[in-house]
């Protein structure tokens, strides 16, 4: 023995390579559940290749993530079809490291292999708000994105504490990103007179307008109307899902709303409408006037102005009526606000300087461009999503479509669908779809 391995010195090499991969194997076996499933599964598929009686189980464990999709209502593909009892369940059952047996995990966003848009949820928001914050990500997470795994894309002008940071990262699987705001998006433009702007907060303070005079709130408007789009962290993204926090949802939402608006080609959609206060904005409509005269062609040809006016046919003359959607929600394309006609404008805005003088909101400056630029068809009520944010709530009124199922967990008495201040009435007779409480 010892003879022939000093004759072949290269035998010694190979027992020892021999005797490695068995240990690696073997060692590997012992600590992973995981890999000796596989493993059995391999043989399992081996055998089933020699075997015309072989169980189907086995050539499903090949197709073990394959997705549940509903078409039409009928499931024509289950997950790990074909196991019908638990007894074939069995088999494929993982061994936890408490010595129990655990079935097939079930990753909601990993068995959903639906194509995805290039999406994500982008908020803004402060360090002290993180309990909001992480409320708002549970009903998010809960009623949609557990299916999808979309990225969560924070944006703040100071800079994220660590305890932000790891407190929203708990609530999600998904890609969290943080992001600085800098002094270019969030500051003076050099051509803002501060001492008028500190003049203006001062006599809204003073005329009791309940908020929005603070020096914050402004940046937080331009922002939010001029920077977000166009913020490093978001370029690589088509669409976006604004959330704040302190908001809620009220129903599953079983279906990619990404994917929807890019199915539909709708670049604006929105949950709740509602009357702008006068005081905010004396002068916005003005300046939009001047803006559309310089440009005439940027209009829509089917535009969505009856939502901003009671006569559509004499375009901006009639006055504005102050309804707009409500920004704190937005499902939208980041592509709009990046095209030139929204670019153009916001600059127009920007250096007519409403933004410090006046306290003029992103939700008007939004829904304007959208109603101008945008055809009807593109902009989209998400009636199907109850949302809360202070003080008002949409809920569904469809009963057997939204309540009497478990969708939703909402009272439809609380919705302001109906209530004076908001503008769903106003939305309604302008888009094509109408009212849907009205539909049969
Ligand atoms: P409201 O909805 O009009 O009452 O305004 P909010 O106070 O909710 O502000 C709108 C959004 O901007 C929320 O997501 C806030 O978290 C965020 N926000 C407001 N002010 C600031 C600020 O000064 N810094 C940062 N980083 N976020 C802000
Ligand atoms: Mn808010």
């Amino acid at each position: 023995m010892l003879e022939s391995v000093v004759r072949r010195p290269q035998r010694l090499l190979f027992a020892l390579i021999a005797f490695m991969v068995v240990l690696f194997f073997t060692t590997y076996l012992s600590l992973s559940s995981w890999g000796s499933e596989q493993v059995r599964t391999h043989f399992e598929t081996l055998k089933a290749a020699f075997n015309k009686n072989a169980t189907q189980a086995a050539v499903h464990a090949q197709n073990e993530i394959a997705s549940t999709i509903s078409i039409g209502g009928q499931p024509s593909q289950a997950f790990m079809d074909g196991i019908k009892t638990i007894d074939d369940l069995r088999k494929y059952a993982v061994k936890g490291e408490d010595g129990n047996l655990y079935p097939p995990t079930f990753v909601p966003s990993e068995v959903n292999k639906l194509p995805r848009a290039k999406a994500g949820f982008i908020v803004l928001v402060r360090n002290n708000e993180l309990e909001d914050m992480r409320k708002s990500m549970r009903d998010v997470e809960d009623r949609f994105n557990r299916k999808y795994g979309y990225p969560w894309i924070f944006l703040n002008n100071e800079p994220f504490t660590e305890e932000f940071k790891q407190g929203v990262k708990k609530m999600t699987r998904s890609e969290v990103r943080f992001g600085f705001i800098g002094p270019e998006m969030w500051g003076y433009p050099d051509w803002i007179d501060q001492t008028r702007a500190a003049e203006s907060r001062k006599k809204m303070a003073e005329e009791g307008v309940i908020y929005g005079w603070s020096e914050s709130y402004r940046h937080m408007c331009r922002f939010q109307s001029g920077f977000f789009w166009r913020h490093n962290l978001t370029m690589d993204l088509d669409y976006y899902w604004r959330v704040e926090p302190g908001i809620q949802l009220f129903c599953d939402l079983d279906y990619d709303p990404f994917v929807f608006m890019e199915l539909n080609d709708k670049k604006y959609g929105f949950t709740i409408s509602l009357h702008e206060y006068v005081k905010t904005i004396p002068t916005l409509w003005d300046r939009t006037k001047e803006f559309m005269k310089m440009h005439p062609d940027y209009l829509a040809k089917d535009h969505a102005l009856h939502f901003m006016t009671d006569e559509p046919e004499r375009l901006l003359e009639p006055g504005y009526n102050m309804c707009h959607f409500w920004s704190n929600f937005e499902i939208a394309d980041l592509r709009f606000w990046r095209g030139q006609k929204y670019t153009e404008y916001f600059d127009y805005l920007d250096k007519a300087g409403g933004f410090f003088y006046e306290r003029w909101g992103d939700a008007p400056v939004h829904s304007i461009a959208a109603v101008l630029f945008l055809n009807r068809s593109q902009i989209h009520h998400f009636n199907d999503i109850g949302y809360f944010h202070g003080p008002w709530t949409h809920c569904p009124l469809n009963r057997p479509k939204f309540h009497d199922n478990g969708k939703c967990l909402c009272n439809p008495e609380d919705s302001a669908d109906y209530n004076d201040f908001m503008c769903m009435k106003e939305w309604w007779r302008t888009s094509i779809e109408g009212d849907p409480n009205q539909r049969s």
